[in-house]
């Protein structure tokens, strides 16, 4: 029944009536089952929620949108699907999927994004919320309208139990996306997870030369900085 192809996310009646139904709601009550609803709404939310976080994250190829953290292995829970723009101020894209949604991994959106809108250009929420499919008004990079690649160039090595992450800033929104997202204090982790060296050193065999001398000189100043720890 449900048609989908990788990039679009295809509503069924029932998902449209149930959104509509949801309006009336207080923001914090449409996203999430309360007592307020039935126990047939519960459920109808529950699942349709489910499908739109398997959808973005097939779609993100289980990736955070933001940091490209690997969410392959985490729990569901610990998965957040991410409002773009937040759905405490713009309640009307709250189930806008092929638009405002994407996938995020919790550091970024709960720990980092939170409500914030200062990755806006202008914060004038009017503007925004008749401009919202114009990349141009984001200062990051948006999940849906920007090509993160373009903007960034993300590296991974791992060396026995050392792992390196790089983030190649191309552009003024990769570097933006990078400051915005303390995406800094991920490339000097040199601990790797058990769980992520499988599917790490994949990426690793693709870095050019460039970046491995890079990541080199990354993983010699993590080692010398934890000597200097030690003693
Ligand atoms: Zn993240």
């Amino acid at each position: 029944m449900i048609q989908k192809n990788k990039n679009k996310f295809i509503y069924t009646k029932d998902d449209v009536r149930l959104i509509n139904s949801l309006k009336k709601f207080h923001y914090t009550d449409a996203w999430s089952h309360t007592k307020k609803h039935s126990k047939l709404t519960k459920i109808k939310l529950e699942k349709f929620k489910r499908r739109i976080k398997d959808f973005l994250l097939e779609k993100e190829n289980y990736e955070c949108s933001y940091c490209r953290k690997n969410l392959h292995g985490e729990t569901y829970m610990v998965i957040d699907i991410e409002h773009i723009l937040p759905k405490s101020i713009f309640k009307e894209f709250m189930f806008d999927v092929n638009n405002n949604l994407s996938i995020s991994c919790r550091r970024c959106n709960a720990g980092i994004k939170k409500t914030d809108i200062s990755f806006l250009k202008k914060i004038n929420l009017k503007k925004i919320s008749l401009n919202y499919k114009n990349r141009n008004f984001y200062k990051f990079i948006h999940p849906n309208l920007d090509d993160y690649y373009k903007h960034i160039d993300y590296y991974v090595s791992i060396k026995n139990k050392k792992k390196v992450i790089h983030y190649s800033k191309k552009t003024k929104k990769g570097y933006f996306t990078y400051k915005y997202f303390l995406l800094e204090d991920l490339e000097l982790s040199h601990n790797s997870n058990i769980q992520n060296v499988k599917y790490q050193s994949k990426l690793s065999t693709s870095l050019s030369n460039k970046y491995e001398d890079r990541v080199n000189t990354l993983m010699r100043r993590a080692k010398n900085s934890r000597v200097r720890t030690k003693s």
